[in-house]
């Protein structure tokens, strides 16, 4: 998880990727009611008194306040079965066991994730709620949760420990309270969040022909108030140009990587300057290096370049995407023109790096009940950007927000991580609540 904004008590070093696109929570407050008919907020208002009302809720609101040990039990025994990227097979199967202990049948997906479904009454809508099974952490890091009062101190207890016990909260007392829900559940503890993970859990949850998903929640780290609906995209390439090469006087001729590579980003920056401030989200580029060549008497036999875009706006991406491709195309064939003796130049573009974009606008029925549910809990919500398993559905229109699991953390992604116990049980409710009115309530007959 990564965002970009921390009124928790969270340290700095996350927050190296500087995005600056974000916008107040007043600022998105006010477009909210802008964008809403009176009308339809009056129905989602009605919607969430009639959900806080029903026995069943009420009920379930009543187990969240008998399991505040509980999940830090089981907190304990997920952050100290190590999930390191890539190997998340022992947490995986642990957490399968704790959701069959639960009462839900489950299965392991061949990405690694672990997946339950709640049947809702048949017609066909899903609703997906995500927790990631993986930490940032090494082989081999201390796992041991220590402890004092209401602290308790381990690589990766908050991120993700809280998210997958927050999911398992919700599914107990989804099951205690007997909620009859219209729409299906499927929970699914992810692989592959973080970093090098590249979303690929997620990414494998939406392939062609993956599980139907109409909505989706994802629980990830601490806090009650944090709501992610946007995620600001990254693409970035090493950019290979490649030649012959030869002697600068008796190869004269040669066609130049270096001359290309020059040409493909002036190209570039003036087609991409000139787009960057049509009317849109905000959008950015940049060359942060270049490199190659032999010597000063050489044509080189290969340049290369390093290009970083973003926005958050997943067609401006793609847009600035290709215009890098084209500049670099023009610049290699105006180049090749020149040539006089051996190959011709090629580019090799290596893409390095690809988080998708997108977002989840304030108006959809996911974004205003996430807001009802903390608001019915007397908790005032904190719209931010950031870069979680949402990305991936975000970037493919299905609405997507990334909420906290509960209480405060500190550290997180460094050896130093702790957690709080900060009236998480709030955020608990937050989900309860959020997951029942999207979801949908069978009222009692
Ligand atoms: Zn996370």
């Amino acid at each position: 998880m990564v965002t970009l904004r921390h009124s928790e008590r969270s340290e700095g070093p996350l927050r190296l990727r500087s995005f600056t696109a974000f916008r107040t929570t007043v600022g998105i407050l006010v477009a909210l009611a802008l964008a809403l008919p009176q009308a339809r907020a009056d129905d989602y208002a009605a919607e969430m008194a009639n959900v806080v009302a029903a026995p069943p809720v009420r009920e379930a609101m009543r187990l969240i306040d008998t399991l505040d040990q509980q999940t830090i039990d089981w907190m304990i025994e997920l952050t100290e079965l190590p999930a390191p990227p890539f190997k998340e097979a022992d947490r995986a199967k642990f957490f399968s066991y704790l959701l069959e202990e639960t009462g839900f049948d489950n299965e392991i997906d061949q990405a690694g994730n672990v997946l339950a479904r709640i049947p809702g009454d048949g017609n066909g809508r899903t609703l997906a709620i995500v927790a990631h099974l993986d930490t940032v952490f090494p082989e081999g890091t201390d796992v041991k949760v220590r402890h004092h009062d209401s602290e308790y101190c381990a690589p990766g207890i908050s991120d993700n420990g809280r998210g997958l016990v927050a999911m398992l909260a919700l599914a107990r007392v989804i099951k205690e309270a007997s909620i009859g829900l219209r729409n299906d559940i499927l929970l699914v503890a992810s692989v592959g969040e973080e970093g090098i993970g590249d979303l690929r859990g997620v990414r494998y949850l939406f392939r062609d022909g993956g599980p139907r998903i109409d909505e989706f929640i994802a629980i990830d780290g601490a806090g009650s108030s944090r709501v992610t609906v946007r995620s600001v995209g990254s693409i970035r390439y090493k950019l290979h140009i490649k030649g012959p090469g030869g002697h600068s006087f008796g190869a004269f001729g040669t066609a130049n990587p270096a001359h290309a590579l020059a040409r493909a980003i002036y190209y570039f920056d003036q087609d991409a300057a000139e787009f960057v401030v049509t009317p849109g989200e905000k959008a950015t580029y940049n060359v942060g290096r270049i490199g190659g060549g032999t010597s000063v008497n050489s044509i080189p036999f290969e340049n290369w370049a390093e290009v970083d875009m973003r926005s958050a706006d997943p067609q401006r991406l793609a847009r600035l995407d290709e215009i890098l491709k084209a500049s670099v195309d023009r610049a290699i064939v105006e180049q090749n023109a020149r040539r006089t003796e051996g190959a011709p130049l090629v580019s090799e573009p290596e893409r390095i790096g690809f988080r998708p974009a997108g977002m989840t606008p304030m108006d959809t029925a996911l974004v205003q009940r996430v807001t009802l549910a903390m608001k019915a809990n007397g908790i005032d919500p904190d719209f931010r950007d950031g870069s979680t398993d949402a990305n991936i559905p975000m970037s493919q229109g299905v609405p997507a927000v990334t909420v906290g699991g509960g209480g405060q953390s500190s550290g997180a992604h460094s050896l130093r991580e702790c957690w709080v116990d900060d009236n998480s049980r709030v955020a608990l409710k937050n989900i309860v609540l959020m997951t029942i009115a999207s979801a949908g309530l069978v009222s009692a007959p």
